[in-house]
């Protein structure tokens, strides 16, 4: 069976501590991994995303981590 293959970027940013600014830790490309013509929600299990895309550019997603404490 085919593949969706239906793209997204996906951009996590943080926030440095000490500052209100965001910045851009990485960007990734996602992909679809479902069946294609499947109901729902695309979703790159490698990633662990959803989204949802209609037609046209593929969306960008925006996730914001916390920078993690120094261990
Ligand atoms: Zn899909």
């Amino acid at each position: 069976m085919a593949e969706c293959g239906s793209r997204a970027h996906l951009i996590i940013t943080l926030t440095p501590e000490g500052t209100t600014t965001n910045i851009v830790r990485r960007r990734m490309e996602l992909r679809c991994g479902l069946v294609e013509g499947h109901d729902g929600p695309h979703r790159d299990a490698e990633h662990g995303e959803e989204w949802t895309a209609g037609p046209g550019r593929p969306p960008m997603l925006l996730r914001h981590e916390d920078e993690e404490p120094g261990s």
